[in-house]
Order: C-alpha cells, then sequence, then structure tokens
C-alpha cells in the first residue's frame, strides 16, 4: 500500500495545511461582516428616526448591544453540539454562513421589523459558524504538529483583517451613503466568504465531514424535533413581540443571559467530567483547559471594554484633534486590528523559535501572561484618567498605549487559548468545546458590559479607583493562574502522549486513537 502522505508534510499555506486558507479566508469574510455590523448597532439604535436611525435611548440601545453580542458567543454552545453530534463541521460552517448572510440581508432592509429579525438571524448562524471554523483550524493538525499555535495565530490574523475592511467599509458607507447599504456591505462580506469557502472547500480533505460522535437514528429525530421546537419558539415570541402582543425588557434580559451563560458553562464542563465518559487522561486535559477558561473570561471582560467604556474615553475626554482634523471616535477601536495584523507574524515566528529552543510555555503560562499585559494596560487608563480628572482633554496617545499592550495581552492569549481548546479537548467532543469555549467571550463580555457601567465619563473622578481595582484583579487573577500553570502544564503534556485506558473506553471512535 502506498504510504499515506501525513498532515506534517501538507504546507500550502505559509508553511501551515492547505486547508487554513479556506478556513483563513472565510472567517476573515465573516468576522469583516461581524465587526463591519457591530460598528454600526449603537450608533444606528441611538441616532434620532429623522435621521435614518431607530431613536433608542442610551440604555435600552446597550443593553441591546450587550444581549446581542453575548447570545453571538451564548449560541455557539448549541452550535458546536450540532456539528458534533448531528451534522459535522464543514456543514455546519457553510450554513451557519447562509443564515448570517441572509441575517445581514434582512438588516439592510429599512424597518424596525427586519431589523430584530435580523439580529437574530446574525445570532443563530454565527452560533453554527463561529466555533466549528476555529475547531476546523485544529483538526488541520496531528496531535504532535508543534504548527498548531503558530497557525492559530495566522488565523487570528485573519479574524483582525477582516474586522479591519469591516469597520472601514461600513464606516465610510454609514456616514456617506446610509445606514442600509453599509449593512448590505457586510451582507457582500459574508457572500464573498461563502463563495471562497465553496471554491476552495477541497483543500480540507476529509477535516470535518462527519460528525464525529453521530447519535443514533432516534436520537438524531429527537434532536431535529427540539430544534424546530426551539424555532418555533423563537419565531413566535418574535411575532408577539413586533404585534404588540408581548413586551420584553431588553436591560433585564440582559442580566438573565449573563447570570444563564455562566450557569451554563460551569454545569456543561462539570457534566462534561461527570457523564463524558473521560479517561484519566483526557480528565486532566480538560482540567488545564479549564484554567484557561478561567483566564479568557478575566481577560474579555477587561478587553471588551473597548466598544463601551474605552470608546466613550476617546469620545469624551481625549483631545481627537490633529491640526484642523477630528479624529473619529471609532477610528481608536481599528488600532486593536492594526497592532494585531503588524504584531501577529512576530507572534507566530516567536512561539515557533520558542519551540525550536526547545522552550515550549505552557498554555496556562500564555494565558496568565496575557491577562496580566491586558491588564497593566488598565495601570495606563488610571494615569489617562488621572490626567482627565484635572478637567482638560488628554493626549490620544494614552489610548493607543492601552490598545497596544491590550492587543499584545490578546496575542499572548486568545489565538494561544484557541489552540489550547483544540489540541486539549478530544476530538469527538471539539466542536462542543470549542462551543464552551465561546461562551467564555459571552460572559466576558457581558461583564464588560457591567464593568463599564460604573465608568461614566461624566462622573470622571471616580475613573482613577474603578481603573486602578480593574488593574489590581486582572494583574491578581493572573497570578493565581500563574501558579495553577505550573501544576496544569504536566496535564497539557498528556496531550501528545497515548492514552492507554482510551482504547479500552472508546473502542468505537478512531479519530481518539492514539498515534503509534
Ligand atoms: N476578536 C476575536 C474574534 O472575533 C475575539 C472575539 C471576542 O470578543 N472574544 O474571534
Amino acid at each position: 500500500m502506498e504510504p499515506k502522505k501525513t498532515q506534517q508534510q501538507d504546507n500550502g499555506f505559509f508553511g501551515q495545511p492547505a486547508g487554513l486558507q479556506t478556513l483563513f479566508f472565510t472567517e476573515m469574510w465573516e468576522r469583516m461582516s461581524y465587526y463591519g455590523m457591530r460598528a454600526l448597532l449603537v450608533l444606528f439604535m441611538t441616532a434620532a428616526i429623522q435621521e435614518g436611525g431607530l431613536g433608542m435611548t442610551v440604555a435600552v440601545a446597550t443593553a441591546i448591544y450587550g444581549l446581542y453580542t453575548g447570545a453571538v458567543y451564548f449560541m455557539g454552545l448549541p452550535g458546536g453540539w450540532i456539528a458534533d453530534r448531528l451534522i459535522g463541521g464543514q456543514r455546519a460552517t457553510w450554513y451557519g454562513g447562509i443564515v448570517i448572510m441572509c441575517g445581514h440581508i434582512v438588516l439592510a432592509i429599512p424597518s424596525n421589523t427586519s431589523f430584530f429579525l435580523g439580529l437574530i438571524l446574525v445570532v443563530l448562524g454565527t452560533g453554527m459558524l463561529k466555533p466549528n471554523i476555529s475547531a476546523l483550524v485544529g483538526q488541520l493538525y496531528d496531535d504532535g504538529d508543534d504548527r498548531r499555535d503558530a497557525g492559530y495565530t495566522l488565523y487570528y490574523m485573519g479574524i483582525n483583517i477582516g474586522s479591519l475592511i469591516g469597520y472601514l467599509v461600513t464606516g465610510y458607507l454609514m456616514e456617506n451613503v446610509g445606514w442600509h447599504w453599509a449593512f448590505g456591505a457586510a451582507a457582500v462580506g459574508m457572500a464573498f466568504g461563502l463563495l471562497q469557502y465553496r471554491a476552495t472547500l477541497p483543500k480540507l480533505g476529509k477535516v470535518g465531514v462527519d460528525a464525529p460522535k453521530p447519535l443514533s437514528p432516534q436520537g438524531q429525530r429527537l434532536s431535529w424535533a427540539v430544534i424546530v421546537l426551539f424555532l418555533v419558539a423563537l419565531g413566535t415570541v418574535f411575532v408577539a413581540t413586533t404585534t404588540g402582543a408581548m413586551t420584553i425588557d431588553p436591560v433585564a434580559i440582559a442580566q438573565y443571559v449573563a447570570l444563564a451563560a455562566t450557569i451554563v458553562f460551569f454545569v456543561y464542563y462539570l457534566s462534561i467530567f461527570i457523564f463524558g465518559n473521560l479517561t484519566k487522561n483526557e480528565a486532566k486535559r480538560l482540567g488545564a483547559l479549564f484554567l484557561v477558561c478561567i483566564a479568557s473570561i478575566c481577560f474579555w471582560a477587561g478587553f471588551e471594554q473597548a466598544g463601551s467604556s474605552l470608546n466613550l474615553f476617546a469620545r469624551d475626554l481625549t483631545d481627537r484633534m490633529v491640526g484642523s482634523f477630528e479624529i473619529p471616535t471609532a477610528w481608536f477601536q481599528m488600532l486593536n486590528s492594526g497592532f494585531l495584523i503588524a504584531l501577529s507574524p512576530f507572534f507566530a515566528a516567536l512561539w515557533v523559535n520558542l519551540t525550536k529552543k526547545m522552550i515550549n510555555p505552557s498554555y496556562g503560562f500564555k494565558s496568565a501572561l496575557g491577562l496580566i499585559i491586558m491588564a497593566s494596560g488598565f495601570i495606563v487608563m488610571f494615569w489617562a484618567s488621572q490626567a482627565a480628572a484635572s478637567g482638560m482633554k488628554v493626549s490620544p496617545n494614552w489610548l493607543v498605549a492601552v490598545y497596544f499592550l491590550h492587543t499584545v495581552g490578546e496575542l499572548c492569549l486568545s489565538p494561544v487559548a484557541l489552540s489550547a481548546v483544540s489540541k486539549l479537548a478530544p476530538r469527538r467532543m471539539a466542536g462542543q468545546m470549542m462551543g464552551i469555549f465561546v461562551l467564555t467571550y459571552s460572559i466576558g463580555s457581558l461583564m464588560a458590559g457591567l464593568i463599564a457601567g460604573n465608568l461614566d465619563p461624566e462622573n470622571v473622578s471616580t475613573m482613577p479607583d474603578m481603573y486602578m481595582q480593574i488593574t489590581l484583579f486582572g494583574i491578581g487573577v493572573g497570578v493565581v493562574v500563574f501558579f495553577i500553570a505550573l501544576k496544569t502544564r504536566k496535564w497539557e503534556e498528556l496531550a501528545g502522549q497515548p492514552d492507554p485506558e482510551h482504547v479500552a473506553i472508546n473502542a468505537n471512535e478512531p479519530m481518539d486513537k492514539p498515534k503509534l
């Protein structure tokens, strides 16, 4: 028999497996549509009706925004599960993308009803696409392939190229052409993503074609029935609220979702330990991953202030005039994508070189480092807000420094954490573990919203204290994670080793058999 070409030899995309090209560009366009639309959301909802907006109050608009961003990532959990047990990652990504595109098309229709329907579709589609495409990246690599971290860093760069294009295009269209053209541009972006996904799908080979742990036919029927029931219930609530038969309070719902996401995260994780039929080896790996997830929640709770408290700091307390030009507030958020794109190749090379020198910092260590660097960005905010408390607008350089530190922290933690999920989670639950991980984005974003509520530019005198507390909390958690990581490092290392128990327990799951 002809020897099988190993995945190690496949280096068709910047030294990474060729399939990464497919996933890189699909996710790039998906993120273009996601961030491009997200950047407009609060502005559109709060703009007066005569300006073409929805004329909502800031409180309602920010609650809907928080709910939307929380829900997008919350739905990653069922999305990951559907791929693992029903349809496989490739199909989940494809159908998710189609639903997202439909959502943006609906948003491009200028009407109140279509606005909420569009948001719901984007939430459902992203829940299907986001965790599964990230899990597919990891499946391009063998267990022992040390290109994985660098591969995820490259993939993460695609995410940020997409967000940068999104901010630029929709920001321009919104100001110069009209809201709904900007929403339409997001739909076009997603369409590009789908076209190129389809065209380059063969590069993925067998990766993600089938559900790794399919349910029995009866279980599948039951699951589809539950999914249809859920969609019908959602549709009913939607119709009831748009016709006025039912009213919902977005602020209250946002709080419930934050709580629900946190409970679901812990309960789901625990139930995997109890009911997941894990070997000792797998249980330890998932223990190590849990630490990374906790670091991730704390990280995003700080980082996601970008769209809220840091955005308001830029608008109200920063001197944005350069000569006669006023820097648009939203441009500060582009600093993150810009720094990320510029620094990604450096970080990808750093991880590869460190590995070559046999220095292989653990996932836990890198997460702790990312958290500490991100938190140190808030020391800069402490100084900046002290300067602003004097009554003068402060230099934009403060925010440039903050975004720089936040981006360096992000590069240490975020792509690395994706890589950790794909390596430490048993392959049969790759999608759902990525779904659980994406829940950490959801919890972090919702917490960020709650924290930002205490950082009102009207009360600038209380800001330095708040920022100092965030700094100390972030650094404190980072140090604790660092010490625990000294222990979990050994558990992480089990990922590359054969698991003798596994064959006995899960003999019918060929994908997870130890490699000889
Ligand atoms: N920027 C990253 C992404 O879009 C992380 C998102 C987040 O809010 N955690 O995937």
